[in-house]
């Protein structure tokens, strides 16, 4: 089993990505902000809960998205593995993480980082508003947000998975293909 945690700051393209990565390798593809979307549409109580925070470009609560990522993975625990896509957020979802894969026997075998430079980011984003219909999306302002609060609350992942040996990253600027071939150099190893 390989599990592997795509991170970077949002508009990375960590979702075009973790398609390629899933379609290559045959992993699981999880991704946290699809899920949110997908339960908003469907009105369920998570995701009424958790439509207010996205708005605003903040993240949901670490309780709430921690359950919904373990019943995702209880879901499909009999693959190759799975690319976490927009999990871990926090520190207290990387512990929650590590804590849930040692019960299921496995562990995070490298998390990669995409980096991309913040006046791209903002970019590609509102390009990607004009069509995604996400209101996330929509606002240059909330999109900053988006982006502050992945220094300020997410980016102190990269330490935690250094001080474990885990940590890979590739750059996030070129053609997808090109991206794809960096990111397979990596995961082929773990
Ligand atoms: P992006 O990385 O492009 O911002 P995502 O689709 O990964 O988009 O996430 C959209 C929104 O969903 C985030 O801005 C946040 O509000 C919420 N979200 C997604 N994953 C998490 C998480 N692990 N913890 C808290 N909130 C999350």
């Amino acid at each position: 089993m390989t599990n592997i945690v795509l991170f970077g700051p949002p508009g990375a393209g960590k979702g075009t990505q973790a398609e390629r990565l899933r379609d290559s390798f045959k992993l699981n593809h999880i991704s946290t902000g699809d899920l949110f979307r997908n339960n908003i549409k469907d009105q369920t109580e998570l995701g009424n809960k958790a439509k207010a925070f996205i708005d605003k470009g903040e993240l949901v609560p670490d309780e709430v998205t921690i359950g919904m990522l373990k019943a995702a993975v209880k879901e499909d625990r009999y693959g190759n593995g799975f690319i976490f896509d927009g999990f871990p957020r926090t520190e207290a979802q990387a512990e929650a993480l590590d804590k849930f894969l040692f019960e299921l026997q496995t562990e995070v075998h490298g998390m990669i980082s995409l980096d991309v430079n913040d006046g791209v980011l903002v970019q590609r984003l509102l390009e990607r508003g004009k069509t995604s219909g996400r209101a996330d999306d929509a606002n240059e302002d909330i999109i900053r947000n988006r982006v502050a609060v992945y220094y300020k609350e997410t980016s102190i992942l990269k330490d935690y998975y250094q001080a474990k040996d885990k940590f890979y990253s590739v750059d996030g600027v070129g053609s997808i293909d090109q991206i794809a071939d960096r990111l397979a150099e990596i995961v082929k190893k773990l």
